[in-house]
């Protein structure tokens, strides 16, 4: 691990709670000995497990940074036993743009995993996570949004795994979590991702699509905050009840679960978020906008299930994802 270029300003080992960096040398135009400089919060107290919690893995996703910063402010290691290490932004320079990927090398973190340590500045980001940050926990939970291109009823997620025993452990964290709706995945496309990395070292990890569509609501905000907080009384580094309500067991199976558009144009999406649908329903019409007095192409529910996710913006490409349908299990 001494070979990625970052290094913590806080010490992983301590007891405590510590505000610091992970810093990343960047020399540039404007700063040619400078750094990035990723905040990071490590709160711990005594022996226990370890509980590693990121947001802005995708820069334009805010539920967990704002639940991040917000936790770091107020985690008290007096409470604690074992560790939390808690980076709200882990791309921080596509958060600091409020972009999905990496303004500097177009880097998208959740498809670079396991990352090099000489590679572009979003591989280096990864490998300090696969080696270094991730081997130290047995918690980790990665909080996402659809970013500013899609939108999800709130669901935390766990994985269809090889180890039952693992996923097992895994669908525990995901029913502490307990978001509106828990979601079991197949992911359409495993390669880079963080999950992935977390999984095959046999962490316990969970995510969650919190929302959308490039910001954050009160509501989906507080399902963040109160998934944190249950997860660490889950692990054990924090005592007390968990915050329980009604969850909604989902699953996305298979590859009928997206719809993906044909076609480019104005999209009208024609059902809710969270409402029923049929196979065969017409979910979506895109029109095309390039003259008037041309019919919209429909589309339609490959399944009968729940609207779980969208396209967040008011025109669509070729390509882009229309819609997400889950199944009530
Ligand atoms: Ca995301």
């Amino acid at each position: 691990m001494s070979d990625n270029p970052i290094t913590a300003t806080v010490d992983f080992q301590k007891d405590g709670v510590q505000h610091g960096f992970l810093k990343l040398p960047h020399s540039t135009d404007a700063s040619a000995w400078g750094s990035i400089m990723i905040p990071i919060t490590v709160a711990g107290r005594g022996t226990g497990p370890t509980l590693l919690v990121t947001g802005g893995n995708h820069g334009d996703e805010y539920e967990g940074p704002i639940a991040l910063f917000d936790l770091a402010t107020r985690i008290d290691a007096d409470d604690l036993t074992g560790r939390v290490i808690i980076v709200p932004a882990m791309n921080y320079p596509a958060f600091q743009s409020a972009r999905r990927t990496s303004p500097i090398d177009g880097g998208n973190l959740n498809r670079l995993f396991p990352g090099t340590p000489r590679g572009t500045i979003t591989e280096k980001i990864a490998d300090y996570f696969q080696r270094t940050l991730l081997p130290m926990a047995d918690y980790v939970v990665d909080l996402h949004s659809g970013g500013r291109t899609l939108d999800f009823i709130p669901f935390c997620a766990a994985h269809v795994l090889a180890d039952k025993a693992q996923q097992a452990r895994c669908v525990a964290a995901m029913t502490a979590f307990n978001a509106p709706y828990s979601v079991m995945m197949i992911e359409p496309d495993g390669t880079g991702l963080y999950d992935s990395a977390a999984e095959e070292m046999g962490k316990v990890f969970i995510t969650t699509e919190l929302g959308g569509g490039g910001t954050a609501r009160a509501d989906t905000v507080a399902i963040a905050k109160k998934g944190i907080a249950n997860l660490m009384k889950h692990a054990g580094i924090r005592s007390g009840p968990l915050a329980q309500a009604p969850s909604v067991s989902l699953e996305m199976p298979e590859q009928d679960c997206f719809v993906q558009s044909e076609t480019a144009g104005l999209l009208e999406v024609i059902v809710a978020l969270g409402d029923p649908v049929q196979k065969g329903q017409t979910l979506a019409l895109v029109h095309d906008v390039t003259r008037t007095g041309l019919k919209p192409v429909s589309y339609h529910s490959p399944i009968s299930g729940i609207f779980a996710g969208r396209h967040a913006s008011g025109l669509i490409a070729l390509g882009d994802m229309v819609a997400v349908i889950a199944v009530e299990v």
